[in-house]
């Protein structure tokens, strides 16, 4: 399991996210004791998320050396250098219109250019890798690029760091707390432009394919439980495929568990139980640090 962490660079002490009761903004300074504190629990990866202090058109903090993310990995590594420490790969919580990458007059109006965003990707997991990430974590479902980044990352001689692709990441209503949570909605449009349509399992599968064609070492579904059918398709291309548990899905067990409607752990067991049964070589969840105590009673 892998816990997704957000990191705040305008926060002086963790602060509570009201659409994600349980969870917290971390500053840069709370890192380090905080995945310490996951680590002992048993948890060893992070999905890092930053919050920046400065957000331009350009998205400039997100490959700043001395970025949110940046000194994040630095910490972690320097406190718990046993976890694994993936970073989320995007430009939308960098940018002023909270797109995930440069903006420009398209066909239809303003929309995403795939091309320069691409090669502001390709900056970003170079700074991050440079940071000490043991893998970047693209998600912003551009053409071409995995391909991008993995040959920038061994221009640079970082053939040791791996890229899990959010490979299959659907246009879903499922993601509104995190926005809430990581400060990225957008000023206009959506981002379905770029993401997969629900109903569609081909498209779904094909992304994945041409990702792990680009060079990607692990795959991605996100969301988790209702797309558990693309986790086993997805799974037989041959690459281990990690699972996103998202806000949306976080948020709903929570609120029914508050109420007294469901039996919490039960159901989060279930579904992190039905999400491995499906195929799931890495289950990203923002229950980690709860599922692994309960796990330990069990023993
Ligand atoms: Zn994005």
């Amino acid at each position: 399991m892998s816990w997704p962490l957000f990191i705040d660079e305008t926060a002086d002490c963790p602060t509570r996210f009201s659409t994600m009761p349980g969870q917290f903004r971390y500053p840069t300074s709370g890192t380090g004791p905080a995945v310490l504190r996951l680590q002992e629990k048993g948890i060893g990866a992070v999905l890092l998320f930053g919050i920046p202090a400065r957000k331009d058109p350009e998205a400039s903090e997100s490959y700043n050396p001395e970025g949110v993310i940046q000194e994040g990995v630095r910490r972690i590594k320097a406190t718990a250098p046993g976890v694994l420490v993936i970073t989320d790969v995007c430009s939308c919580e960098y940018t002023d219109h909270g797109h995930c990458g440069i903006i420009g007059e398209g066909p239809c109006g303003m929309d995403l250019q795939n091309d320069p965003s691409l090669e502001l990707m390709a900056r970003i997991a170079v700074s991050h890798a440079q940071a000490g990430a043991d893998f970047v974590a693209p998600s912003c479902m551009l053409d071409g690029m995995v391909a991008v980044i993995r040959q920038a990352l061994d221009d640079e001689g970082f053939h040791d760091t791996g890229i899990i692709s959010y490979s299959t990441k659907f246009a879903s209503a499922l993601y509104g707390p995190f926005r809430e949570a990581a400060g990225s909605g957008y000023q206009f449009g959506d981002r379905s432009t770029y993401q997969i349509h629900p109903g569609n399992a081909r498209e779904a599968i094909r992304e994945s394919e041409i990702d792990a064609l680009e060079g990607a070492d692990i795959l991605m579904v996100k969301p988790g439980g209702f797309y558990l059918d693309l986790v086993a398709s997805i799974r037989e291309l041959g690459l281990p495929v990690a699972v996103y548990q998202v806000s949306g899905e976080y948020a709903m067990i929570k609120a029914a568990a508050m109420n007294g409607w469901i039996d919490e752990k039960n159901v989060v067991m279930e579904s992190l139980i039905c999400a491995k049964r499906a195929g799931a070589d890495l289950i990203i969840t923002y229950y980690a640090a709860e599922a692994a105590g309960w796990l330990d009673e069990e023993q």
